[in-house]
């Protein structure tokens, strides 16, 4: 890392899955990682994977859907760490199901982890980013973006994430802040094992299936998104803004 400032990374949803291997490989790059999600005790796995690597990172509970939890959060973040310039919105949950048997809740519920989430973390954090001329702001979209059977929810979500993140990254872009989305594909975690299990398949029957359909053969590990994460979140990728980068073993029809 070229600055001699230990930068302050906050990792939404980073108890478990693409969220604890993109905090411990933020640390790894030398940031200082607060570690945000639900239930704070679900943190510590992460907290402590990070510490035992010669680390830094806090565990915070926080429902990114709550603006005065999610202000609290960031707030304590920024006085016990300092002030966070690195954010991955990544806390994310699905309520899959068809449209026509869609209820209001499955609906809210989604967009209020997602985008409300995202929408809530990123303004708590941008005041510590402007002030200190520097920001990284990483979105977890997703490939189902694009579209896909069960997910009206999610996918319009992840689409709306991707303008939500152009847009910071013109807003925000003349303070030294870059915006940018990580849209992966399929990530072995408990996401997708929860997928598997609503269509009735075991998880391992479910990778095969889905690896036979990807271009490199082998479904994601959360590290391959970490990886993408962490360049964008570079110090040297003041550059790059407003993109959208599929992470799924080939493109996407
Ligand atoms: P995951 O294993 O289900 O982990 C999601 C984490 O987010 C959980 O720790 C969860 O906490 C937390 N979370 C949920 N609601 C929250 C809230 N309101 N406030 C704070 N934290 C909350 O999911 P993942 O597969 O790692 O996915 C991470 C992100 O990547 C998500 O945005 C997902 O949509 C996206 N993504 C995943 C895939 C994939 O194939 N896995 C593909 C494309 C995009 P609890 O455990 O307490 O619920």
């Amino acid at each position: 890392m070229s600055t001699t400032v230990q930068r302050v990374a906050i990792v939404t949803g980073g108890a478990r899955g693409i969220g604890a291997a993109t905090a411990v490989r933020l640390a790894r790059e030398g940031r200082a990682v607060a570690v945000l999600d639900l239930d704070e005790a679900a943190c510590k796995d992460t907290v402590d994977r990070i510490t035992a690597d010669g680390g830094t990172a806090l565990a915070v509970g926080c429902d990114v859907s709550d603006t005065e939890r999610v202000s609290a959060a960031v707030e304590r973040v920024a006085a016990e760490l300092g002030p966070p310039v690195v954010l991955v919105n990544n806390a994310g949950v699905l309520r899959d199901n068809l449209l026509f048997k869609m209820s209001d809740d499955d609906w809210d519920t989604v967009m209020n982890v997602h985008l409300r989430g995202a929408f809530l973390v990123s303004r708590a954090c941008q005041k510590h980013m402007v002030d200190t001329g520097f920001g990284r702001v990483v979105n977890l979209s997703s490939s189902s973006a694009l579209g896909n059977r069960g997910q009206a929810n999610y996918a319009a979500a992840k689409a709306g994430l991707q303008g939500f993140t152009k847009t910071l990254a013109k807003e925000l872009g003349k303070f030294g802040i870059t915006a940018n989305a990580v849209a992966p594909g399929f990530i072995v975690t408990d996401m997708t094992a929860q997928t598997a299990a609503r269509v009735g398949m075991g998880f391992e029957d479910f990778q095969k299936a889905a690896a036979d359909r990807i271009p490199v053969q082998r479904v994601g590990r959360p590290e391959d998104i970490a990886n993408a994460v962490a360049f964008f979140t570079g110090e040297d990728a003041g550059f790059v803004s407003g993109q959208v980068l599929y992470v799924a073993g080939g493109p996407l029809n």
